[in-house]
């Protein structure tokens, strides 16, 4: 007796529906249904469609493909297809639901969603060379997609997913032949380039990856650069295994996204040094995104300095507060609007090289009328640049300037009971998150407030 659930459905070779079993709109939770792809993901539509094109009609031919079932699940289908003779090229297909298949058989080792190896398969494919094949040089990659919550953010989480597929075929693609690619989590993918020893061949693969995500996602939906960031090293030159091989990898990821993202680092001894056992460069803070309570313990810690005296160099404190959460630049004016007093940037000078440094800006139109009627009763107001229609709102020109230079977002805090009038300014630039939080914008205020403070005292 057949083991699998088995569903009989025709359609012309279109693959609309022309006739289906109840049983197949009870299994896809529908009352009718018109086309296959209402059901079939669209990457696997691709598939399903080119093996009923290639059958010759009055031919047979087999297709694997995923539905979208009642309970919202995709499973793995396995389609017996038939095509009628001409001129009726009625497509008759028999479904097999081989979901339960994915426990013991070949499916376990591909991840669902995106068909790329599962995070399983691909680990144990890097274990297994570098235990049992010692000699055998490759590099080593993990790859994750740049603030790729905002992609979530803004255009709900099945964009997100559908973005996720097409970044695993395009890394699908053009690994090919060069080795193994797979999907460790959500954002998140392992190359295993095992037939590549050569830096400039990985360089190529790796550019060619960077490239084509950049240019297939400049300007997403009207507002979003979507990127990746890679990190790769070279077994056994640069690890002794598998373990070490990860972890400096990993590493390199990490710079690769606190460099500023969209791009890849190979790892190189003489230019990042023993990384494996260094010490951290300086206080984590400084380096990567705080989580909620990491802020609230940052923000208290100022207060507990400022209250027993002890104020932090207003520049480190902004470095970590940029970093913390993850802005791209902060400013504070007194009395001038037309130079900062205080400036910070993260820059990105070139694809493979970033610094934060001092930097000053301009922003005379704080202070006027319009922009002053903004401001909420906590003196503080919040732009996101990326909901602003360039023809209905010429009037902010300001503004649009903003929008034109790919900021996303501004929060501005109006010190207004400082020695000498003040504003601190917080921006964020393209690619980065599109909006803050409230609980955000509030710990920035408060960070603004002792700023505030601080300079009334002096
Ligand atoms: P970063 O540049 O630092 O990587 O920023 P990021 O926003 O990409 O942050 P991170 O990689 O930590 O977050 C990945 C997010 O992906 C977290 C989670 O909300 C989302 N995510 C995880 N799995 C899935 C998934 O299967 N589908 C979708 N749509 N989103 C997912
Ligand atoms: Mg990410």
């Amino acid at each position: 007796m057949d083991q699998f659930k088995k569903y009989l459905i025709s359609t012309d070779k279109n693959l609309d529906i022309l006739t289906c079993e109840s049983a197949f709109l009870e299994y896809v939770g529908r009352k009718q249904i018109s086309n296959m792809d209402l059901v079939v993901p669209p990457q696997d539509m691709i598939q399903l469609r080119n093996a009923v094109f290639a059958i010759d009609p009055g031919g047979i031919g087999l297709s694997c493909f995923r539905i979208r079932t009642a309970g919202g699940r995709l499973n793995w289908v396995a389609a017996n297809v038939e095509k009628a003779e001409e001129p009726d090229e009625t497509v008759h297909m028999e479904l097999r639901d081989i979901q339960s298949l994915k426990a013991d058989g070949a499916l376990a080792q591909i991840d669902e969603m995106t068909g790329l190896l599962n995070k399983q398969t691909i680990t144990e494919r890097a274990r297994v060379l570098t235990q049992h094949y010692p000699k055998k040089t490759f590099y080593f990659c993990l790859m994750d997609i740049d603030y790729f919550k905002s992609v979530n953010d803004l255009f709900g989480h099945m964009t997100g997913d559908e973005v996720i597929i097409d970044v695993a075929h395009i890394l699908r693609d053009i690994v090919g032949e060069n080795g193994v690619v797979g999907r460790i989590g959500g954002d998140e993918f392992m190359m295993v380039l095992e037939n590549i020893s050569d830096r400039q061949r990985v360089r190529e693969v790796l550019a060619k990856i960077r490239e084509t995500v950049e240019s297939k996602y400049k300007g997403f939906r009207g507002s979003l650069d979507i990127t990746v960031s890679i990190g790769t090293a070279l077994f056994p030159d640069n690890a002794v295994d598998y373990d070490e091989l990860f972890l400096l990898t990993d590493k390199m990821l990490y710079r690769a996204k606190m460099k500023g993202r969209n791009r890849y680092i190979i790892y190189t001894p003489e230019v990042h040094g023993d990384v494996l056992h260094a010490q951290e460069e300086s206080a984590p803070m400084a380096q990567r995104a705080a989580n909620a309570s990491e802020k609230v313990h940052m923000l208290m810690d100022y207060m507990d300095r400022f209250l027993q005296q002890t104020i932090l160099p207003i520049h480190t404190a902004m470095e970590q507060v940029l970093a913390a959460f993850d802005l791209d630049e902060i400013y504070v004016f007194f009395d001038d609007l037309k130079k900062s007093r205080y400036g910070i940037t993260r820059t990105v000078i070139d694809k493979d090289n970033s610094r934060i440094d001092d930097a000053t800006m301009a922003m005379e139109f704080l202070a006027g009328e319009k922009f002053q009627k903004q401001f909420d009763e906590n003196n503080r107001v919040q732009i996101n640049f990326h909901n602003f229609q360039k023809d209905t709102n010429e009037k902010d020109e300001d503004l649009i300037r903003f929008m034109d230079q790919k900021y996303r977002f501004m929060v501005v805090y109006h010190m207004k009971a400082a020695k000498k009038d003040g504003y601190i300014v917080f921006l964020n630039r393209a690619g980065s998150a599109c909006r803050l939080s409230e609980s955000d914008v509030d710990a920035l205020t408060y960070f603004g407030r002792m700023v505030e403070l601080t300079s009334v005292e002096r």
